[in-house]
């Protein structure tokens, strides 16, 4: 593990059984409150947006907003954000997707994307890959490029990874 890894790993919190029994929450807030974790998160960021040649960064409500805002400043590309449905006040494209119990949905500007970005998708965690995939499923429909997916942290055992792979099509998923 390099210095950077197990610096990030050592300020995230792993907390049992929230929001529901079963789950183990990753919780960032000690690494946001360490300046030189976040600054080194934001950094290892921006160079997989220069890697992979990235003009927009989409975040994911909420944690992806808190990443990708600090990234896209950085790197010098424009931030656009993926919320939650009925949270945006223009005319957005929605996309849904499937949760163990229902559906969810969420938005993008439509306006904010076009065929000229390559755009890379930011967000902490990657558990089962629906809301990226929904992401990128939403990118393409804009009818601009996919980048990339970076994440802080892939929890493997649930395999996101495969189910993002088509929507993905052959671009990075990084996980750090
Ligand atoms: P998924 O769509 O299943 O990949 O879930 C990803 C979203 O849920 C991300 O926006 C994460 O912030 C959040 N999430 C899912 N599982 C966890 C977890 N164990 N700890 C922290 N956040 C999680």
């Amino acid at each position: 593990m390099t210095d950077i890894e197990e610096l990030l790993l050592s300020r995230i919190r792993d907390v049992a059984d929230y929001p529901e029994p079963g789950v183990m929450f990753k919780d960032i807030t000690p690494l946001l409150a360490d300046p030189a974790a976040f600054t080194a998160l934001t950094d290892a960021l921006a160079e997989i947006v220069e890697r992979t040649g990235a003009t927009k960064i989409v975040g994911l409500e909420a944690r992806g907003f808190i990443l990708g805002a600090p990234v896209a400043v950085r790197a010098g590309v424009g931030f656009i954000p993926v919320r939650k449905a009925g949270k945006l006040p223009g005319a957005t494209l929605r996309q849904s997707y499937d949760l163990e119990y229902g559906s969810a949905q969420i938005e993008v500007h439509a306006e904010d994307l076009s065929a000229q970005d390559r755009v890379l998708v930011i967000d902490d965690v990657l558990a089962t890959g629906g809301t990226a995939e929904a992401s990128l499923q939403l990118i393409r429909r804009a009818g601009a490029q996919v980048a990339g997916v970076a994440v802080l942290m892939e929890l493997a055992f649930l395999d996101g990874r495969s189910r993002l792979a088509p929507a993905l099509d052959g671009a990075p998923l990084e996980a750090l």
